[in-house]
């Protein structure tokens, strides 16, 4: 039997990184990888945050790889609409003017993850690919683990133990999910569709033939994810090095119905266009509908993120919501905080008490965000579905093409536009934090309660932001 100081399930970016930290860091160390496909996924095509650039270009010293392989990014650009935009140029746009300061990427997840992988490899790690892990039996600092290994001549069975095991296999929560701890958030009901697209529109031209919408700013919009935020959606435009552009949207299934569309390519092409200034984007465009991508349920978090001799790490532990692209940032975080533990471990300390802390500060972290998010907007208001209102795969069985407007391709089940709480609206659904219909005056009472409480909150934050400046000056 094969032993080894740590067993790495997954090779991409969190099961990578760890790695490359534990060879370079505790060089007596003795890692294996363990990674399934034969070749990387391209996932999502994602955005780094200032944050996890810092971890790949601070920490795991991968700036060539980025420079010559990834596009840099401009920060985050959102555009919003009402029934009056036609395009960018008339569309309400919040985003940096000047180029952004701080390094952030655009990444292809399948390139970087061969070169992180390849990273970790040259660095010492030994790799099994394509192998896959099959079962496991957790003991304290003890585990073993049994694994398909791929070969010409078919699969082999290989006994494996380690003193640590690491889950890196991102959403398939390898371990999490045989120990149990794996919880489905329900209060964050979302669902995303995305694929890759090819010959999206530079918006950066779009812009230089169109004095007003050029003179509004000096940094390349295009390089920035670009959002088209809407009631109960929000959309990613995410540029990539090969020329291609991943656009998907998420959304709150609770408000948007695409989840159960029959069609979903076209339903999902119909409801980008649907939206004035992203249809400008995609003309002429084209989906790769092959890479058709959909999450029917997003969000999930651990009970633990670490025991005696194993830990998750990345995906494999939680994931809350794509929004602001922190999920490799959480990435980051575990692998940094669980290399560090290993690490002591490995001299000799007693972490029982340190595993303890770090179980704490992650799980809390995962719901202080999102509860602090939630607090933020304490209700979520539906209208009901409009009379005779139709979705756009109805509208197209009865042989009509869907209409332009998201609210009316019937994808959305309600208008796009806040909705008033209290009596003047008496048939509208109000859907409380935890997502039940509210029954009765009392608690419609209690939520203008907690909105004039937020009021108060944004009135006091506002009032110290001022006192501040003033202070400065
Ligand atoms: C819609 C959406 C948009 C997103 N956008 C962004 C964004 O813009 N920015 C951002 O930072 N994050 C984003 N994320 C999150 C990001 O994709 C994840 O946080 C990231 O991929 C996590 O990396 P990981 O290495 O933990 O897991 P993964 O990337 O999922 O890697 C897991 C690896 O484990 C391997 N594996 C699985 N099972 C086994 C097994 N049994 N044995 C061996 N190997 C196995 C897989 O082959 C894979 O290589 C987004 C997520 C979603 C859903």
């Amino acid at each position: 039997m094969g032993y080894y100081d740590v067993i790495i399930l997954g090779g991409a970016f969190s099961g990578a990184s760890a790695a490359i930290l534990l060879r370079r860091e505790h060089p007596q160390l003795r890692v294996l990888i363990i990674e399934k496909a034969t070749a990387f996924d391209e996932k999502v095509g994602e955005a780094t945050t200032e944050m996890s650039a810092m971890f790949l270009t601070r920490r795991l010293a991968m700036w060539h790889h980025l420079e010559a392989e990834q596009l840099p990014k401009e920060g985050l650009r959102f555009w919003f609409s009402n029934e009056k935009v036609t395009g960018h140029a008339n569309a309400t746009e919040a985003g940096g003017y000047l180029r952004s300061a701080v390094p952030s990427f655009q990444l292809r997840r399948d390139a970087l993850d061969e070169y992180l992988l390849a990273t970790a490899v040259k660095e010492g790690a030994e790799l099994l690919r394509p192998a896959k892990a099959r079962d496991v039996q957790l003991g304290d600092f003890d585990s073993k683990l049994t694994v398909e290994v791929g070969n010409e001549a078919g699969d082999e069975v290989r006994e494996l133990s380690c003193r640590w095991l690491l889950d890196a296999t991102g959403r398939v929560t390898f371990l999490g999910r045989r120990l149990g701890i794996i919880e489905r958030n329900d209060d964050h009901p979302t669902a995303a569709i995305w694929c890759r697209w090819r010959d999206v529109r530079n918006i950066d031209d779009l812009a230089a033939r169109d004095g007003a919408l050029g003179a509004r700013n000096v940094s390349s919009r295009r390089l920035a994810t670009n959002h088209y935020m809407g009631h109960g959606y929000w959309i990613w435009v995410i540029p990539l090095g090969n020329g291609e552009t991943s656009v998907g949207v998420v959304f709150d299934k609770r408000i948007i119905d695409l989840h159960r569309s029959t069609n979903r390519g076209n339903d999902f092409i119909a409801f980008l266009k649907g939206i004035p200034a992203l249809a400008e984007l995609l003309d002429g465009a084209s989906p790769r509908l092959d890479d058709l991508r959909f999450y029917g349920h997003l969000p999930y978090v651990t009970k633990q993120y670490m025991g005696k001799g194993w830990a998750l790490l990345g995906d494999a532990a939680a994931f809350l919501d794509p929004y602001y692209s922190p999920g490799l940032d959480h990435a980051a975080f575990s692998v940094e905080a669980t290399v560090a533990l290993i690490g002591a471990e490995a001299k000799g300390e007693d972490v029982t008490s340190k595993i303890d802390e770090h179980n704490v500060t992650f799980v809390r972290s995962y719901h202080r965000f999102f509860n602090g998010v939630r607090e933020l907007s304490p209700d979520v208001v539906l209208q009901p579905p409009l009379q005779g209102h139709r979705n756009g795969a109805t509208q197209r069985r009865a042989g009509r093409s869907p209409q332009r407007r998201p609210a009316d391709q019937g994808l959305l089940r309600s208008e796009p536009r806040a909705v008033p709480h209290g009596p003047s609206r008496p048939e509208a659904v109000v859907l409380r934090r935890d997502g039940c219909r509210a029954a009765d005056a009392g608690e419609k009472a209690e939520g203008r309660r907690q909105k004039a409480e937020g009021r108060k909150r944004a009135a006091s934050r506002a009032s110290a932001c001022r006192r501040l400046k003033e202070a400065r000056a």
